[in-house]
């Protein structure tokens, strides 16, 4: 089968989707792999990488395209690449699901589409989870941000010139970007403070060596915050005000604060508003991760912008980079790529044809297009 790798086209995606390493492996299974010319420049992998690790390459998107049987990208396709796809084609990627526009076009073509986004957080799905291995350099990358646009040091110091305060870094979700940004501000040596909804997380934050706080919750809370697949449920009104109190508190003293909270297919809940952002001391930095994933664009926080930095009023940094893992490309897309390897695994057969397990839970779960149906969201239609 046929496996095209092509440029990534969006401003500021770094990242490919297939490493000189998966490339190898890809081949060895039987497959035939086209690789854009410069799709892993970025990354530092050279056309010749590509071409010693077996691949052909190709000049340009248009000829990258032609008689596709399989399409590996990092960011899912807009309508020019659309049109490129051959017919029945399959396409595996992240689709940023809940806004892509697209998935029309590509069920019009017949073109099998895999969000890898959806992969479910089961054991199984561990080494197919780009969601995990992506948020995970991001929240390493997202406390070395801070630390770039914070005017103190991490530490504590003592010098002959007096002594340094270690910063307070507050930590606001402990899911998979929150645990490594708390590691990585530890290794620092800053003080961590951490808040999560699910209380399960208090364990994990507490073998990281950082304070775990907590809004009290009554029986009835406690029971709805058995989470389904590892994610985050939306709180009551009660709950919110509760919590609103304790991270303005916690706010206010914070030098550093790391947003990474998340609702699947929900707008990011706001949890440090403009009048939060007034009480807190001019210098510090705010690392919104959750930015564009909020209503109006913000994220956690409604003053952030994506990709902008905006300094407020009384002088706090708020960074709202969208796409923190393209900062690592290699790395980024060295994880990105073996995920992708591990999940064709459900999508190919030992003969390495085209062969997805359509009964296989994995499989189910990420499909969005399938023989011109659209299987995600609004539009989506029973499977014929
Ligand atoms: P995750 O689901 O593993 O973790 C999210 C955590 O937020 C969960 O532990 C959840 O319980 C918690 N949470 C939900 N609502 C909360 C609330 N109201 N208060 C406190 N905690 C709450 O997700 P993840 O993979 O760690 O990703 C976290 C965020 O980072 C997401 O918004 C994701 O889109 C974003 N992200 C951004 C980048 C980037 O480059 N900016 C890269 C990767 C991930």
């Amino acid at each position: 089968m046929l496996i095209v790798i092509p440029k990534e086209n969006q401003a500021g995606e770094t990242r490919v989707a297939a490493s000189p390493e998966t490339v190898k492996k890809l081949i060895k299974q039987g497959h035939e792999v086209r690789v854009q010319s410069g799709a892993g420049f970025a990354a530092h992998w050279q056309d010749a990488d590509y071409l010693a690790a077996g691949a052909t390459i190709s000049a340009d998107t248009t000829s990258t395209y032609i008689d596709a049987a399989l399409i590996l990208k990092v960011q899912a396709p807009d309508t020019s690449e659309i049109e490129l796809i051959p017919q029945n084609a399959a396409l595996v990627c992240q689709f940023d699901i809940y806004r892509y526009p697209y998935l029309a076009a590509l069920a019009a073509k017949q073109i099998d589409a895999y969000a890898l986004e959806l992969i479910p957080r089961i054991t199984r799905g561990q080494s197919m989870d780009i969601l995990s291995s992506q948020a995970n350099i991001a929240g390493y990358r997202a406390v070395l941000l801070a630390v770039q646009y914070f005017p103190r040091f991490m530490p504590m110091f003592m010098t002959a010139a007096g002594s340094v305060k270690p910063a307070r870094v507050l930590i606001l979700g402990a899911g998979v970007a929150g645990l490594q940004a708390i590691a990585t501000a530890k290794r620092l040596g800053a003080i961590v403070e951490v808040f999560d909804v699910r209380p399960a997380t208090r364990e994990q934050v507490e073998s990281l060596g950082a304070k775990f706080i907590e809004v009290e919750l009554n029986d009835e809370e406690r029971a709805a915050f058995e989470h389904t697949g590892g994610y985050a449920k939306e709180m009551s009104a009660d709950y919110r005000q509760r919590q609103s109190a304790l991270i303005a508190q916690q706010a206010a003293q914070a030098d550093i604060i790391i947003t990474t909270a998340l609702i699947p297919g929900k707008p990011a809940p706001v949890l440090i508003p403009a009048s939060t952002v007034a009480t807190m001391k001019s210098g510090s930095v705010i690392i919104d991760m959750a930015v564009r994933t909020g209503l109006n664009g913000g994220g956690n926080c409604p003053l952030s912008q994506a990709n902008e930095v905006v300094i407020s009023d009384n002088g706090i940094t708020i960074v709202g980079n969208s796409n923190l893992p393209a900062l690592m490309a290699t790395d980024a897309s060295s994880m990105f790529a073996r995920n992708v390897l591990t999940f064709l695994g459900l999508v190919t057969n030992k003969e390495g044809q085209y062969a997805p397990q359509s009964d296989d839970e994995i499989v189910q779960a990420t499909r969005v297009t399938h023989a011109g149906s659209i299987y995600f969201g609004e539009a989506a239609t029973p499977p014929a």
